[in-house]
């Protein structure tokens, strides 16, 4: 981001809104500019990506792409916080923009109704300064994987299940280890069953979500440490939190020394029941 582009001030209305931030002195009035300047594409509103962009609004950032196909239901209640009883059988990114306009005016919400898939991710993608993961299936998180390390934009990825939770971040742009790196080429059938078979407790894609908003915003202002080279682990269950370092592997298909990337053999299904 350029320096011209917080060539802004805050309105006193904004100075109030994000005060509790603002005195934080790693953000700021500066960083608050910032924010409100920045792009993150959000793909999925079930439980991660909504938690994400309710946060993500909440701290001002003042463009914010969401991206769903499906509709709310009754089952997705409990951790998708977007979504509420009255919302049920409309489609998320409609539920979603309302809920997110009517939380902070100053953020400008594009909603994409549709899947992600090959053909489409880069032009979805491509002038984001971040991008969240909110799927909850490898192939939708292969694919965000392999075209954020294409175009060269910085993205985490989570997933939550039953009553645990991991994430890993990734800087293209440093060169550090990818999803791929770490999982290859899992399948759906390898990696086990969804939410919808497994289950899930409410707090937990409550909690990477959150996590994932951070990481977002560490990165856009440049402070603390990120979650890259390594993937924490959490287990809610005996409250366990566990990093475990990982390196990038010179011979990925992604990110790899001599890799070509093909969209068209990355994953396209966006499933975001949890
Ligand atoms: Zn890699």
């Amino acid at each position: 981001m350029s320096k011209d582009s917080i060539k802004m001030e805050l309105n006193n209305n904004q100075i109030e809104r994000y005060s509790r931030q603002i005195v934080l002195k790693e953000i700021g009035g500066i960083g608050q500019k910032r924010l409100l300047k920045s792009k993150i594409t959000i793909i999925g509103l079930g439980g991660l990506g909504s938690t994400t962009a309710y946060y993500l609004a909440g701290a001002g950032i003042g463009n914010l792409k969401i991206i769903d196909f499906d509709y709310v239901d009754l089952s997705n209640i409990h951790r998708q916080i977007l979504h509420f009883t009255k919302d049920i059988n409309k489609k998320k990114t409609e539920s979603a923009f309302e809920k997110l306009t009517s939380l902070n005016p100053d953020c400008n919400i594009e909603k994409i109704d549709g899947k992600i898939v090959p053909k489409n991710i880069e032009s979805i993608i491509k002038n984001s300064d971040f991008v969240i993961d909110g799927s909850d299936n490898f192939s939708t998180k292969m694919l965000i994987n392999d075209a954020c390390v294409k175009l060269k934009i910085p993205f985490t990825i989570a997933g939550a299940l039953r009553y645990h939770g991991q994430i890993i971040t990734v800087v293209p742009k440093k060169k550090t280890t990818c999803y791929r790196c770490v999982f290859g080429n899992i399948t759906e059938e390898a990696s086990g069953m969804s939410c919808s078979q497994a289950g899930v407790i409410g707090v937990i894609p409550g909690i990477m979500g959150s996590i994932e908003a951070f990481e977002a915003i560490k990165y856009l202002l440049d402070f603390g440490e990120l979650l890259t080279n390594k993937i924490l682990f959490v287990d809610l269950l005996t409250n366990q939190y566990n990093y475990i370092n990982v390196f990038r592997d010179v011979e990925c298909l992604t990110c790899g020394d001599n890799s070509n990337i093909n969209l068209m053999d990355s994953g396209s299904e966006i499933n975001d029941k949890c």
